[in-house]
């Protein structure tokens, strides 16, 4: 990133809205997350790494340095079919206190969200959850000719739980699972533990749920928990986490699925297997270094609140989150305001219809976040008045 810093600040913009002149870059080619993003290939490396990238909930630190090294160590094995792999179902399963049968491995957790898919909807099932949520698990489910359920959210942006029951029950027969993501992705808003044992405890017994717990280690509200002790009870409950966020290896790929034995037989024939070696290692590191874990996640909710207090000086409200980004109320339609702020060499989060007058920002660094606010400040100048007085 050195090229970045050596850059003045105009001479930054002038070649970043040059490469986009350029490249003919629209929307779709910087701001892909998960299923469905374009190909990054049409953007050079220089001209990606100039952006300020807050448009997918990305770590913006990269790895500690003891994940990068036991990554490294692990070249070792790159010519290997059969290598030692760190035991990383092992240690998945010590750091939740479940047994290894219980852990599935992903390559990224949008491996597990689609193999749960496959395993639970194919044959015209439905996949029960609400809208806006990350939607990874619908797109699949209409690719495999699903059909998915989605509640909208209640007016202060919480996931409709009772409704979640409701239309569950009502669809008893075609429901194939439910998809709680908590804390939900794109508003940061938490399920409180009390309301997850809620939806839970009405559900029929036979009604997986997934609780997609990829912001997890973000979260610091006290009515938040972890849903793993429902899968050492035997609930039907699968928890899918990933190493992309708080660890920082979106890009290594590497996510996990825990849930009781039963479920995970019906899952495994789904998936690929197709997790390196270097990762498994580094996600052996992660485990381990709590330490660095804690540093991110107070860097997070430290520049999180000092963004959103300036947002708010300015006359923006946020809908509060508990997550590495958060959502942001503009009063104006979202897309053109999504490509000024490309313009400005800031890449900021999709559209989330019907949420089409929120601005989903990822939390990257200070830096980042300063240049996300001279840019706010440019885009949301109050228009001057050109009538003489
Ligand atoms: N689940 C949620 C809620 C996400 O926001 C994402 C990615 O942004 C994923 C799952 C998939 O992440 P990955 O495949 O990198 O683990």
């Amino acid at each position: 990133m050195d090229d970045v810093r050596s850059v003045s600040r105009r001479s930054f913009m002038g070649g970043v809205a040059a490469a986009i002149g350029y490249l003919g870059l629209r929307p779709e080619h910087v701001f892909g997350q998960g299923r469905g993003a374009a190909p990054r290939g049409r953007l050079s490396t220089a001209d990606y790494d100039l952006f300020a990238k807050l448009a997918n909930n990305e770590n913006p630190y990269g790895p500690p340095e003891s994940v990068i090294k036991a990554m490294t160590d692990a070249m070792k094995y790159a010519n290997r079919y059969g290598y030692p792999d760190g035991d990383i179902v092992q240690e998945i399963a010590n750091h939740h206190k479940v047994k290894p049968e219980n852990v599935l491995l992903g390559a990224g957790s949008g491996e597990i969200l689609e193999v749960a898919g496959s395993a639970f909807l194919l044959g015209g099932k439905k996949v029960v959850g609400v809208d806006p949520t990350y939607a990874s698990v619908y797109q699949h489910a209409s690719g495999i000719k699903a059909d998915a359920i989605r509640l909208p959210l209640l007016p202060d942006y919480t996931q409709n739980i009772p409704e979640m029951i409701k239309a569950t029950k009502a669809n008893y027969r075609d429901v194939g699972f439910v998809y709680l993501v908590n804390p939900n992705n794109p508003t940061g808003v938490i399920v409180p533990r009390q309301q997850v044992r809620q939806l839970l405890d009405a559900l029929p017994e036979d009604v997986p749920v997934l609780i997609d717990e990829a912001y997890h280690h973000f979260v610091e509200h006290p009515e938040y928990e972890t849903a793993e002790a429902y899968v050492r009870e035997g609930r039907p409950v699968i928890i899918a986490r990933t190493f992309s966020k708080i660890v920082g290896l979106a890009g290594m790929r590497l996510g996990y699925a825990i849930a009781p034995k039963p479920l995970i037989d019906r899952m495994r024939p789904f998936s690929v297997g197709s997790i390196n070696a270097l990762v498994k290692w580094g996600g052996v590191a992660a485990l381990k270094d709590t330490a660095a874990q804690e540093k991110v996640k107070r860097l997070n909710a430290d520049l999180r609140r000092k963004t959103v207090a300036e947002l708010q000086a300015l006359g923006y409200e946020s809908i509060p989150s508990e997550a590495n980004f958060f959502m942001l109320s503009i009063r104006r339609p979202v897309v053109p305001v999504i490509d000024e702020f490309r313009k400005r060499g800031v890449l900021v989060g999709r559209p989330f219809p019907p949420m089409l007058e929120h601005l989903r920002v990822s939390v990257g660094t200070a830096d980042e976040m300063s240049r996300f606010m001279a840019a706010f400040k440019e885009i949301f100048a109050p228009a001057r008045s050109t009538s003489a007085a």
